[in-house]
């Protein structure tokens, strides 16, 4: 079964994603983290992240080894990935890696932007997360304080509504609810209230059609 995820920064997505793929025994991956890592290579190599060369290079090479780095976690990672996210041969460059990861025997769940509408626009089932920006960034905010972080509330409202804005506004794959995906808007709902509506979403695509009554006579 391949589930994708796809939602704005710090709308639950990632911990929806994990805590989904924990309960189905299926392999997670966190889309975001390639674009992530793009970025930093491309700083690595002291190119610019509007370099698209440099990007397309950074892209293509990327380790997938190295997706598990302190440095991809944090507001200026985001902002980076969003820049080299922007170039559509970064997302080609990318895209067969998150296909292969979805065709895993047993299937796969995928969060990020473009799972539902271009990675896997067959995938079995297409949740939207989303949540109003103030809620996100005050969510955001607090997981900044919990590490000691200091930045402000206004400071991380500003860096999402800036990553939404050029999320949704890039000329390819911007982020946007698949026509067939469920929204789970978690504004009001914390994660197990949202992991619940997420189960309910999944069990009711799962279950079989019902059967058809045979014609009479
Ligand atoms: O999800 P995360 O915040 O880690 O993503 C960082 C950035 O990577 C996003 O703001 C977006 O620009 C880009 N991204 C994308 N497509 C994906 C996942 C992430 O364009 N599938």
């Amino acid at each position: 079964m391949i589930i994708a995820i796809d939602g704005p920064a710090a709308s639950g997505k990632g911990t929806l994603a994990k805590r989904i793929a924990a309960h189905l025994s299926l392999p997670v991956l966190d889309t975001g983290l390639l674009y992530r890592a793009v970025a930093r290579d491309v700083v690595a190599k002291g190119a610019s992240l509007q370099d698209s060369a440099a990007a397309v290079a950074a892209a293509w090479s990327l380790d997938s080894a190295t997706l598990d780095d302190a440095r991809l976690r944090g507001p200026a990672a985001g902002d980076a990935a969003s820049i080299v996210a922007k170039m559509p041969r970064v997302r080609l460059a990318l895209l067969d890696y998150q296909r292969d990861f979805a065709k895993q025997p047993g299937g796969a769940v995928l969060d990020g932007r473009d799972i539902g509408t271009v990675i896997c626009p067959d995938a079995d089932i297409k949740i939207f997360v989303t949540a109003t920006s103030e809620e996100r960034a005050r969510r955001r905010h607090l997981e900044h304080q919990s590490r000691g972080e200091p930045i402000t509330y206004d400071a991380v409202l500003a860096d999402i509504r800036q990553r939404d804005e050029r999320d949704s506004n890039r000329d390819v794959a911007p982020l946007e609810a698949a026509e067939d995906a469920i929204t789970i808007d978690t504004t009001t709902l914390n994660a197990d209230a949202a992991f619940a509506a997420a189960l309910q979403v999944i069990s009711a695509k799962a279950k079989p059609p019902a059967p058809v009554a045979a014609p009479k006579g």
